[in-house]
């Protein structure tokens, strides 16, 4: 691979060209949802003007294009995640629906009464709800693997929570709060050993890391597209084929049958039978691209210039008095959540707002693991393969203006 320039990827995203507050904008709110490449507001643009259509039914050019544009985005998904199959790819509307979809057509098959789910204090509340509302439902029981004092999940203790009436362990690969990468092969790979089937949450690791599937071996892995630089509103479920298979419809509707009677419907196999209804066809499309824009660059290559920006943020941002850093396993991605002596989290996110800063100051829907340590809230600049050195600097001056009480009126 060439030399990484994020520079010239920077130029590639038109929304980071403006100024905000009279401020040149810097995006670091990338947990929360990253910029589209002009090729992405292309696509979706070409699919408007040339290709929609709705897919599958109609015989006429444009159901043929629309259907094309579609299915190739299945493919170019199949392929970033390195699944075997397009059959293992299911288009829905990001990972919340992605973590529904496999609680409720798996989940009330395979979970009863007395069974156990797993999943980590690290998740998103998006990988802990619908748990507990199946758990609810089936009089199952939640268990909470913990996390040691630097936000990494303790092996031991999560084994120990592995047992025959494990049905399934739900772990996020990167914690959108801490930025701690769980070590999703040996957690799998622990979970199988008990039996259980495993869903990867994969909302924060696939724009930060190269994912495969395959080899990690997970049932299930799931995303959401507008966090990997594509839209909103469309996300995946990768389901092995042999656990498809057995599992039933999630929604009826059109799309997802082989044939309807009033006394019988026969289904289709995957992905058909879990894609009721008309589907986010463009917004497929448009992450098609997208996976084609990262794609082009290379996971390997982004993980690389991100880690080593992830280590320039640390080390600057210590230098910022009263500082302390929420998060701080070995291996980190993008997050770099932190509270500030004196300062409420609320009031460093409008002071960075007004420099032009875009970070998340709250719960970042993670209220478990920020109450492990004792907080309700923290700032969250998470980074992007298109933030440089000097967007940290421009942050880190911010904040040192803000810690000497200058209000921050000029940047660095
Ligand atoms: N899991 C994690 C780890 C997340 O960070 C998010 C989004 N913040 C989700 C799940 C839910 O994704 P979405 O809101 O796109 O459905």
């Amino acid at each position: 691979a060439g030399v990484f320039d994020p520079y010239s990827v920077k130029r590639d995203f038109p929304i980071l060209q403006q100024q905000v507050h009279g401020k040149p904008l810097i995006w670091l709110d990338n947990a929360a949802t990253t910029q589209k490449p002009l090729s992405v507001i292309d696509r979706l643009s070409h699919f408007y003007e040339y290709e929609n259509s709705n897919i599958h039914r109609a015989a006429h050019a444009l159901a043929a294009r629309s259907t094309d544009a579609y299915e190739a985005a299945r493919e170019k998904t199949r392929r970033f995640l390195k699944a075997p199959s397009v059959k293992g790819v299911i288009f829905v509307r990001g990972a919340t629906e992605a973590i529904n979809l496999v609680a409720q057509a798996w989940g009330r098959r395979n979970v009863g009464e007395g069974d156990e789910i797993v999943i980590s204090w690290l998740e998103h509340h998006a990988n802990i709800v619908p748990w507990q509302q199946l758990c609810a439902e089936k009089g199952a029981r939640l268990r909470v693997a913990p996390v040691d004092d630097c936000g990494q999940i303790i092996l031991e203790e999560y084994e120990k929570l592995l047992n025959p009436r494990t049905r399934i362990v739900a772990l996020t690969q990167v914690s959108n709060a801490l930025g701690t990468v769980t070590p999703v092969h040996e957690l799998t790979a622990m979970a199988h050993r008990h039996g259980a089937r495993v869903l990867i949450d994969g909302a924060q690791s696939v724009s930060h890391l190269p994912v495969d599937v395959q080899s990690i071996d997970c049932d299930f892995f799931v995303f959401s597209g507008h966090k990997v630089f594509g839209p909103t509103g469309i996300g995946v479920v990768y389901g092995k084929q042999e656990v498809l298979e057995h599992m039933p419809p999630w929604q009826g509707g059109g799309n997802m049958i082989a044939d309807v009677t009033f006394e019988k419907t026969i289904y289709q196999g995957a992905p058909e039978r879990f894609e009721a209804g008309t589907g986010n066809i463009a917004d497929a499309v448009g992450l098609g691209a997208a996976l084609d824009y990262v794609e082009a660059i290379g996971m390997e290559v982004i993980a690389r210039y991100e880690h080593d920006l992830l280590v320039y943020a640390m080390e600057k941002m210590r230098t910022v008095p009263g500082l302390r850093f929420i998060g701080t396993a070995k291996e980190k991605a993008s997050v770099l959540s932190f509270v500030l002596d004196g300062h409420e989290t609320q009031d460093v996110g409008k002071a960075l707002d007004r420099e032009g800063i875009a970070v998340r100051a709250g719960h970042h829907c993670a209220q478990p693991i920020l109450r492990r340590f004792g907080l309700e809230a923290t700032v969250r600049p998470s980074l992007a393969f298109y933030n440089t050195c000097e967007d940290v600097d421009a942050l880190v001056a911010a904040l040192l203006r803000l810690q000497a009480g200058y209000g921050g009126r000029q940047r660095a």
